[in-house]
């Protein structure tokens, strides 16, 4: 080890489900560092093995261990390479590992990933829903009463939504999705991907709530649900309310094309009898 040189702290993703995910640097990193650090040492152990990764591992959670945090800062600053890795896929996502990469950061010490599988990302990937823009949730309060006031927030973003769900929460949090953002909204449903039951379903949330609640199946595993973002309203209200406004003074006298314009438009009377003196030149 050079006494000079400090650590480097790589957060490596691992497999949601099939072990031939594993990318070979992945392999390559977890077998060169000094310590593994994992949320749970003996999950992580199996997947350690089947690597033939003989590596000391310590236990790692974001809450009450500042000690442990300490513990790792001091010896990646003494110069020992360290990796992170969680039960499955992308550390820190919706898993351990943001105080500790914060810190990390605080002090200098270089971090650096080693990308692979995160559920969310492979779910959005293959959902069919736009993914130029989305807004990743992370899981839902257990609670109904908090998950309806989130699902409310989240109601009227016109990203793409992900979400990460537990199976037995599954039926209530689509029935409330229907509840929240209507029957309508297009949904996605993916169970157990890379595993042997992968499963995707596509629909409304109205018919995913019932196929969900016809098949238990669907209420096993693991689920990641993709939702579709709200409709963009029109920006472009006012301009189209002058054009039918232009179009029915033609016509009409001015408070007959405005308060028509109105309905059809959902614009405001009073303004509209205005644009349309102003079009009058009036
Ligand atoms: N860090 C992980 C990642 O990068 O995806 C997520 C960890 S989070 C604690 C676990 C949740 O991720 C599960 O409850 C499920 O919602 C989702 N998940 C993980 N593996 C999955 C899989 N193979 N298929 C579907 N969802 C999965």
């Amino acid at each position: 080890m050079d006494s000079n040189r400090t650590g480097v702290l790589t957060i490596v993703a691992t497999p949601i489900g099939n072990l031939n995910d594993m990318v070979p640097r992945a392999i390559q990193t977890l077998q060169s560092v000094s310590l593994i650090a994992c949320e749970d040492t003996r999950h992580s152990k199996k997947l350690l093995n089947h690597f033939n990764i003989d590596k000391p591992c310590i236990a790692y959670h974001d809450h009450g261990d500042r000690q442990t945090i300490e513990k790792l800062l001091v010896r990646l600053e003494s110069g020992e390479d360290i990796a992170l890795i969680s039960d499955a896929g992308t550390p820190l996502i919706s898993d351990p590992g943001y105080r500790l990469v914060a810190q990390a950061r605080n002090r200098g010490i270089t971090v650096t990933p080693i990308p692979g599988a995160c559920a969310a990302i492979a779910a959005l990937s293959v959902s069919g829903l736009p993914t130029d823009s989305f807004l990743f949730g992370g899981f839902l309060p257990a609670k109904t009463g908090q998950r309806k006031t989130t699902l409310n927030e989240f109601k009227p973003a016109t990203q793409t939504l992900v979400f990460y769900e537990a199976p037995h929460r599954i039926l209530e949090t689509v029935t409330d999705m229907v509840e929240i953002f209507g029957q309508q909204r297009q949904g996605f449903l993916a169970r157990e991907i890379s595993k042997t039951f992968e499963t995707f379903i596509q629909g409304t949330l109205s018919e995913l709530q019932q196929q969900i609640s016809l098949d238990t199946n669907q209420q096993r595993g693991e689920i990641v649900l993709v939702i579709a973002g709200a409709e963009e309203k029109t920006a472009t209200t006012t301009v189209s309310a002058e054009k039918v406004l232009k179009l029915l003074l033609n016509e009409l006298p001015a408070s007959k094309a405005a308060s028509l314009t109105a309905k059809i438009c959902g614009a405001d009377k009073k303004a509209m009898y205005q644009v349309a003196l102003q079009f009058q030149g009036k």
